[in-house]
């Protein structure tokens, strides 16, 4: 084949694509994420700015050297992976989603195995709009149930029930959608251990094909950032917490759930594939507001403002609140940080090599007491953290990086 076909082939400059949608019906008072009150009158306007954003960009990376790079042209480079998240996708109508994954499809070619996922919360949960979901691609489902307790919902300021909760179970597991993911949350003001374990339970008897598992965090700018009760509640509950986490991950592996990152567990083959793709240190582009970008070394993000975001995009300017090119050591401390997240390690020498680091007998010493503390242990090249490890992933990742000295 010569350059001249080369370039007819189909090619998409990135194997990921998230598309941010911002609306929610309320806002939970622990959310740090880049959202808004759904007013349905906003949906046209943002649509519009998410497709322009999405043609600008496609139309920018095909004129970088990077996507005109003989090589690059000549692998597959297709889409495996559109990731809708929130925010609350499911405040949009299917027309709305059409649009955009019409957009998507013009400009990042599809493989024909593309997974496209979908974060839903419970009260929007409907079979209709599940067999339209279907229609339009839509091939797995990501579910914010959070909890089969009411008082744990309340506390979170969720707008289902736990009765919503299995409503939207019951549909989906009806639903010609079978690849689901359940979100489940842990370290709740108020929620007990017994509760947590409960939940578990119930979200196992559910069998959805992948469960994901956060621990709540506290952010600084959210209303439970500035109550002080939740505050106290949080620091004198590590223990409990640390409790819940390990309980459940034990709990999902009898259960035949696979754990392959610190809050994600699937069944065979189910691992959402945004994830890996992403973790693997994939490039992927991130349209809508708030969303992120990394591509060609360079991570951007988007302005978190409607109004900015919008208003950029009229003005022909991108609406980027940041953007950095990656020098080598914040590459290698990435990997790092993506490797030990994931249950199956990190390859030490290759990492080594890969970015031109060597470990002082400091960091040896250090991952040598992570192992007698049952933390961490190797296998063949690989360091893995265990569960307890994965408690400390971010502070263990810190304290391997900053005193890495070149060779
Ligand atoms: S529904 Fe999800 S994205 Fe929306 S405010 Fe609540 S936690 Fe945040």
């Amino acid at each position: 084949m010569n350059f001249a076909d080369k370039n007819q082939k189909i090619i998409s400059s990135v194997p990921a694509v998230y598309l941010h949608i911002p609306f929610c019906r309320e806002i939970c008072p622990f959310c740090s994420f880049a959202v808004r009150r759904d007013r349905a009158n906003l949906h046209g306007k943002y649509i519009r700015g998410v497709v322009e954003e999405i043609k600008r960009r496609a139309e920018f990376l095909k004129e970088t050297p990077q996507n005109k790079d003989e090589e690059k042209l000549s692998g597959e480079n297709l889409l495996e992976s559109i990731y809708f998240g929130g925010g609350t996708p499911s405040r949009l109508t299917i027309p709305e989603l059409s649009l955009l994954l019409r957009e998507v499809r013009n400009c990042f070619p599809w493989s024909d195995n593309i997974e496209i996922s979908f974060e839903m919360n419970p009260e929007d949960v409907n079979p209709e709009y599940l067999s339209d979901l279907a229609e339009i691609g839509v091939n797995r489902l990501s579910l914010g149930g959070q909890s089969f307790h009411d008082s744990t919902l309340k506390q979170l300021g969720r707008c289902h029930s736990s009765l919503d909760l299995r409503d939207a179970i019951t549909v989906i597991a009806n639903s010609p959608i079978n690849n689901w993911n359940l979100d489940l949350m842990f370290g709740i003001p108020e929620q007990s251990v017994l509760m947590f374990k409960n939940d578990v339970e119930e979200a196992l008897s559910c069998e959805p094909s992948h469960i994901s598992m956060y621990g709540l965090e506290i952010h600084e700018k959210t209303p439970f950032g500035q109550n002080k009760q939740i505050r106290k509640w949080e620091s004198e509950h590590q223990e409990q917490f640390e409790e819940m986490y390990l309980w459940a991950t034990e709990r999902f592996k009898k259960a035949g759930l696979f754990q392959y990152e610190v809050s994600n567990f699937s069944k065979k083959d189910k691992e959402g594939q945004n994830n890996l793709l992403v973790w693997s240190g994939q490039e992927y582009l991130g349209f809508g507001v708030g969303a992120h970008s990394y591509h060609n070394q360079t991570r951007w993000g988007n302005v978190r403002s409607l109004n900015t975001y919008l208003k950029q995009l009229e003005q022909k300017a991108w609406p980027v609140d940041f953007e950095e090119r990656l020098l080598t050591e914040q590459l290698a401390a990435e990997f790092l940080m993506l490797g030990l997240r994931q249950c199956k390690g990190i390859n030490i020498e290759d990492w080594q090599k890969r970015f031109g680091l060597h470990w002082q007998k400091q960091q040896h010493n250090f991952v040598n007491g992570l192992c007698d503390e049952g933390r961490a242990f190797w296998e063949d090249q690989y360091l893995c953290l265990t569960p307890k490890g994965m408690l400390l992933a971010d502070r263990i990742t810190v304290e391997l990086m900053p005193t890495f000295s070149k060779i």
